[in-house]
């Protein structure tokens, strides 16, 4: 079926729909009454569902954290999940935020592509379905979230409230072709008790800012002799003294959680270097030495009893993300991320034994499943299909260290909406999206749910 002309003929509509959501900055706020991400985020979400009752779809609103439509009858159902909330403009902007306008040929504002663009877009490619009378034996829903960008409790919610789970779909958050495998992530923390007694006591230990970031710097502070100082010759590392201590400063190199090997760990680096000083035996020693020699600056958990791979996405990754330490006691927050044909039951064991070896005590333990959903599949298959018919290109096949939006439900894969090689701006100021792309979007959804649900 060709959805093309509906789409083509209501492309003013689309981009004046898009814009009105634009126009609110839906940036996640204090919650209110019947607005638990903020007013704005509310608004966008009734914005939202007006839009699908204007169209003829019966909207529902799932206590102001996700809403839905859906089209079409059967017993199974099939989603298409985007998300309403924005991240702030942040500065660098050259055109209105939150404005909407449009300008040769490009519509621009925070959310035209991540994720309010690509959520209109399926909107209209429903309608374009609806307006075709296209056959379907399975229903399709446009799930739209409101907590994407700080957390995802919104398809928490929506799970455990009960909410439908779809057989299969996709969520327009990601990139083109498909990506069919993201690897688990376990992002944790523990902390230790210290006792100190000796010559060298730990005032301070501090570094890094998320478990998803690879520190670019960390610190320590210790008293001590300051001629201590002089003990510490690690690359990288400074030791100065200050009043009955010293202060010892490691620099790293920043980099992705998903991708530690391309940053240098600052706080392994720190770690090493603190070893050179003549410490007591004692807790600090044992933390210490635990940090320098079972993480350190490796990055596939080689030490830490870890290490496993696959050929679809590669190593097991580790980044010791935070230290945060004190006299009584230090903390760490790491992000693993174990290969996408793995489970939990393989990878958390080890690290939870080698840390409770160490004498520390798991605080937080959140974990995304891995997601890997074979080219064979029925989802796969048809998303591989519509995309080549739709481009006249390859649907390769990816797979990635970071966790997209379709780890938020079962069943889905990232699908668009950035097309290879095209410039990455979401996030970044003057996010735009290219009208063209934006139909383009559309067209690709259309055919995508129709052959998911016919
Ligand atoms: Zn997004």
């Amino acid at each position: 079926m060709d959805f093309k002309a509906y789409l083509r003929q209501h492309q003013d509509d689309l981009l004046a729909d898009l814009a009105s959501l634009i126009r609110i900055p839906s940036v996640e706020g204090p919650a209110e009454n019947g607005a638990p991400y903020g007013a704005e985020v509310r608004r966008s979400l009734d914005q939202m569902l007006a839009l699908c009752e204007k169209l003829g779809f019966p909207a529902t609103d799932m206590d102001g954290r996700v809403g839905w439509c859906e089209y079409g009858e059967g017993e199974e159902m099939v989603a298409i999940l985007g998300h309403l909330d924005v991240v702030p403009a942040g500065d660098g902007w050259t055109r209105e935020p939150f404005g909407g306008q449009i300008e040769n040929g490009r519509i621009y504002g925070r959310g035209t592509m991540d994720d309010k663009g690509p959520t209109v877009a399926a909107l209209y490619a429903l309608a374009a379905l609806k307006d075709a009378g296209a056959p379907l034996s399975r229903r399709i829903r446009l799930l739209f979230g409101t907590n994407e960008e700080t957390g995802c409790q919104d398809m928490k919610y929506y799970l455990e409230k009960g909410g439908e789970i779809p057989v299969m779909g996709f969520t327009p958050d990601g990139e083109y072709p498909i990506i069919n495998g993201e690897k688990g992530i376990m992002n944790c923390s523990y902390s230790r008790k210290l006792r100190q007694n000796g010559a060298y006591h730990l005032r301070r230990i501090e570094g890094g800012t998320a478990s998803n970031v690879s520190p670019a710097f960390a610190f320590a502070e210790l008293s001590c002799p300051p001629e201590a100082a002089d003990r510490i010759h690690v690359d990288k590392v400074t030791a100065t003294p200050i009043q009955g201590g010293i202060r010892v400063e490691a620099q790293g190199v920043s980099a992705h959680g998903s991708t530690p090997e391309q940053g240098e760990n600052a706080i392994g680096r720190l770690a090493q270097a603190l070893l050179q000083l003549p410490l007591t035996e004692g807790d600090v020693k044992e933390t210490l030495t635990f940090l320098a020699e079972r993480i350190g600056m490796e990055t596939r958990g080689e030490h830490l009893g870890l290490a496993m791979r696959d050929e679809l996405s590669g190593d097991l990754t580790v980044n010791l993300g935070v230290i945060r330490g004190g006299e009584d006691e230090v903390s760490v927050t790491l992000s693993v991320r174990y290969p996408v044909t793995r489970t939990f039951d393989e990878a958390a064991p080890p690290l939870r034994a080698a840390f409770a070896e160490a004498g520390f005590t798991e605080t937080e333990m959140r974990h995304k499943a891995a997601i890997y959903m074979p080219p064979e599949s029925e989802l796969i298959a048809k998303l591989s299909r519509v995309y080549e018919a739709e481009t006249g290109d390859k649907a390769v096949l990816k797979s990635i260290g970071g966790g997209t939006y379709a780890k938020s439900i079962p069943n889905l894969v990232a699908f668009g909406p950035i097309f290879p090689g095209d410039e990455v701006r979401e996030h970044k100021p003057d996010e735009y999206m290219e009208v063209e792309r934006l139909l383009q979007n559309a067209e690709i959804i259309a055919s995508a749910m129709f052959e998911l649900a016919k």
